[in-house]
């Protein structure tokens, strides 16, 4: 089964976002369960878990359907001390709304080292982050996603997305999220089948099929190998229309979130059906 959707709005409540994702025919949809641009939220109350979760129930969502994302500040690599602390415990309290939402995934960006410590370190910090989360939480993987590498953000090499795994003690509970407009600003072309090909034997080879939890469907207004993050509409932009037709066909991509975060909302309803429709492609030839 594909799962395809869109990063929607949960203004008005965590429940409106589920109600957002079934008005674009979405099988799937991602969501913050807090404002991302600011550190702290009112805990979750019953009712707005039992809203949530009666409206997943009535619109057919399951846990393996949802993408939650994590707030922008926070850096699970932060060179300096008492900014990490900040960092860990936001991150978990992330992950305890995902929990009691009954949600099983939480998609974040690995961390920045600020020019301040070496790659190495840093790397090892996110996963020392991500050690500590899983320690205090349950059920809730942490879903690490590549980055276009704008600044000093990590996540931009498979090497790197692979050097966190292993410094996480749960496998089971760790996880990738790649994100297409970000790969090709960081180098991994995806223009042509062979392209395509190539880029994810690459991702097989370095981090592995059975770590992939989700993925972000975006074109990039940015250049290959730029490093710069900016997305754009499938088709509209740098990557073109191949290889969102090739993950819609390839069942390596089965029972995960494929979820677009393009830049016009507008037209989401109208990219999810193309994207459902680019499955039958396969078996008409
Ligand atoms: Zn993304
Ligand atoms: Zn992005």
């Amino acid at each position: 089964m594909k799962f395809v959707g869109a990063h929607v709005s949960a203004s008005g409540g965590l429940d409106q976002a589920v109600i957002r994702a079934h008005e674009l025919e979405a099988t799937a949809f991602a969501l913050f369960t807090k404002n991302q641009r600011q550190w702290r939220a009112a805990p979750l109350n019953e009712e707005v878990i039992s809203d949530f979760r009666g409206a997943c129930e009535q619109y057919h969502y399951s846990p393996a359907q949802i993408l939650p994302h994590d707030s922008y500040l926070i850096n699970l690599g932060h060179p300096v001390e008492d900014a990490l602390q900040k960092s860990r415990d936001a991150f978990i309290d992330e992950m305890e709304r995902c929990q009691q939402l009954g949600l099983t995934l939480l998609n974040f960006h690995p961390g920045s080292h600020l020019m301040q410590i070496d790659e190495d370190q840093c790397l090892k910090r996110i996963a020392e982050s991500i050690n500590i989360a899983l320690d205090r939480t349950q059920n809730v993987v942490a879903v690490i996603e590549n980055t276009a590498g704008q600044g000093s953000n990590l996540g931009f090499k498979f090497e790197h997305l692979a050097a966190i795994i292993d410094g996480v003690e749960d496998k089971s509970r760790v996880g990738v999220c790649i994100d297409t407009c970000h790969a090709f600003a960081a180098g991994y072309d995806l223009r042509t089948e062979e392209d395509c090909e190539k880029t994810f034997t690459h991702f097989s080879n370095i981090v592995g099929f059975n770590y992939l939890r989700g993925m972000h469907l975006n074109d990039a207004k940015s250049e290959f190998g730029s490093r710069v993050d900016r997305h754009n509409s499938l088709g509209e932009g740098n990557i073109g229309k191949t290889v969102f037709s090739y993950i819609m066909r390839d069942e390596r991509f089965d029972n995960i979130p494929l979820i677009l975060e393009t830049i016009n909302p507008d037209i989401w309803k109208d990219e999810i059906a193309w994207l459902k429709s680019q499955q039958k492609v396969a078996e008409a030839v």
